[in-house]
């Protein structure tokens, strides 16, 4: 059922093609590119829904064992054998998984056993309590996600996502799940009929970079998607397409406290990007890092490289969702520069050294110059991650793509190309993007740092612990402990044997694709 779709060069350079199942709807992205490494990730575009982190609770079970390998952490440990390795993340669009095998047969081998735990997870009640949350034998909440979420503060990137992206979207909501959500109101019910929502062939694009036979790789997802009865359905609805970013209107200044020992704060300034899909979205990145980047930078020279530098860090942030935002982030702003008084410096005093900035035309070409040059060096190099973004980002946002249609401009970015074309914009191109998109509509988020606030923090969070202990007492904590018990037993029972695992591990290295020298 696979048709190819069409091939593209990214940059000009390096030959990628698109096939897509008439039967599934599932899309593959084949980058040829010589080398032994075959890199790999299978992306679906998932969405946050609430601050209970399921899409990152999922993406940890997974691993756990599927109908048809139904034991714990197979794949990892038939990865290793395979000579592979095994990796995944989830970000605020997607929940992505990759595989990197020297060769393509291993590579070919782990795919419909990632396949199966991806699609057809267990989902058991035991690797919930271990991976995602459980209380221990002595009262404290624990399990993989939770500690890792424990250590890990989004509260400033999420409050700056919801006045640029809206409150109410899913780039607001924590994507790795907020610990208080996670013992609250997680469960294995509401991560099953996630996995259903989301994890499914319409939203699915398996992308390898690397030298493997195509035929090969689509027959093993064509198998895959038979033999599981995987078919497209007419109720499939693109993950991003409810969503409409609101627009950035006037001016808001936004203060929070975050809890941090230093005296220094951050101050975010961001405006609305242009079209992510235009002609105007790359020449931004390029004006963001003319602001900013190096001593002879006007941001640079005003706020730091002074007589009474106002922060330490001048960072650029250009964020590509449905819809970009753009903005600078001053970091470790000096306190004398933070209270109310002082909001001038990163409102009406930055609009104006915007707007009157004399443009070096010269310094412009040498950032656009050296541009040229990194990618060059980049494309002979490990090209597989920004081929993996740029698909992710195809996969939720481009025009016109649905189970049943593609846009395969949209897959290939032509960098090099863009950064020769803006060698040719003089300098009143470049006065009119100050002038569109760094305008008056804008938000200024103030993260200040509060001692008081870890104090507070951590007396509540004691509290609240020891309150649990005594609340379950001695028999529910003994219950706890038996419970936890047996999962971690269950689990370990349901791991392979060595011998299971020889059997599916790859062959010899020896008709790996290696580079003629
Ligand atoms: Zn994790």
């Amino acid at each position: 059922s696979f048709k190819k779709v069409g091939s593209i060069l990214v940059e000009k350079q390096i030959p990628l093609t698109l096939y897509r199942s008439s039967a599934s709807g599932a899309k593959v992205v084949i980058v040829d590119h010589p080398g032994a490494m075959v890199n790999a990730e299978i992306s679906f575009a998932t969405a946050h829904q609430d601050d209970s982190g399921l899409a990152h609770t999922l993406e940890h079970l997974v691993f756990i064992g599927s109908k048809k390998y139904p034991y714990a952490k197979f794949l990892t440990s038939l990865a290793e054998r395979s000579y592979g390795y095994i990796n995944a993340f989830t970000s605020f669009d997607n929940t992505a998984f990759s595989i990197k095998t020297v060769g393509a047969e291993g590579f070919v081998k782990l795919l419909p056993v990632y396949l199966d735990n991806l699609l057809n997870p267990l989902l058991t009640e035991s690797a919930y309590i271990t991976e995602v949350h459980h209380i221990n034998g002595e009262g404290q909440d624990a399990g993989v996600v939770y500690s890792e979420m424990k250590g890990r503060d989004f509260r400033e990137h999420l409050k700056l996502n919801a006045l640029t992206l809206g409150e109410n979207s899913p780039f607001a909501k924590n994507l790795g799940g907020d610990p208080k959500v996670i013992r609250e109101t997680c469960s294995l019910e509401k991560i099953k009929s996630y996995h259903k929502k989301f994890y499914r062939m319409e939203n699915v694009i398996i992308s390898v970079v690397g030298t493997v036979p195509h035929q090969k790789v689509l027959d093993v997802v064509e198998e895959f998607q038979n033999s599981n009865g995987f078919m497209k359905k007419d109720d499939f609805v693109r993950t991003y397409d409810d969503y409409t970013p609101p627009a950035i209107t006037g001016k808001t200044v936004e203060r929070m406290e975050i809890p941090a020992e230093c005296d220094h704060g951050t101050v975010h300034v961001s405006w609305r990007g242009p079209d992510i899909w235009g002609e105007e979205i790359f020449p931004i990145s390029q004006l963001l890092k003319y602001l900013t980047a190096g001593p002879e930078a006007p941001l640079y020279r005003q706020y730091i490289n002074c007589s009474t530098p106002i922060c330490a860090q001048v960072d650029t942030r250009s964020d590509k969702h449905k819809a970009a935002v753009i903005g600078v982030s001053f970091q470790g702003v000096n306190s004398e520069f933070l209270p109310v008084e002082k909001e001038h410096l990163f409102k009406e005093d930055l609009i104006n050294l915007l707007k009157t900035h004399k443009f070096d035309l010269e310094r412009m070409h040498d950032i656009l110059k050296r541009d040229i040059e990194k990618i060059g060096l980049f494309l002979e190099g490990d090209v597989c991650d920004s081929i993996f973004s740029e698909v992710r980002l195809y996969q939720n946002y481009a025009p016109g793509i649905s189970p049943e249609s593609d846009e395969l401009k949209h897959l290939a970015s032509c960098h090099i190309e863009e950064c020769e074309k803006a060698l040719n914009y003089g300098e009143d191109y470049w006065k009119g993007l100050v002038e569109k998109y760094f305008n008056e509509n804008f938000v200024v988020l103030y993260a200040i740092p509060s001692k008081e606030l870890i104090e507070k923090e951590k007396k509540e969070e004691d509290e609240r612990l020891k309150k649990q202990a005594e609340d379950l007492g001695e028999e529910g904590l003994r219950k706890c402990r038996e419970d936890l018990e047996q999962a971690v037993a269950a689990n370990k029972a349901s791991e392979a044997s060595p011998d299971l695992l020889k059997e599916y591990a790859a062959g010899e290295l020896t008709d790996f694709a290696v580079i003629p020298v």
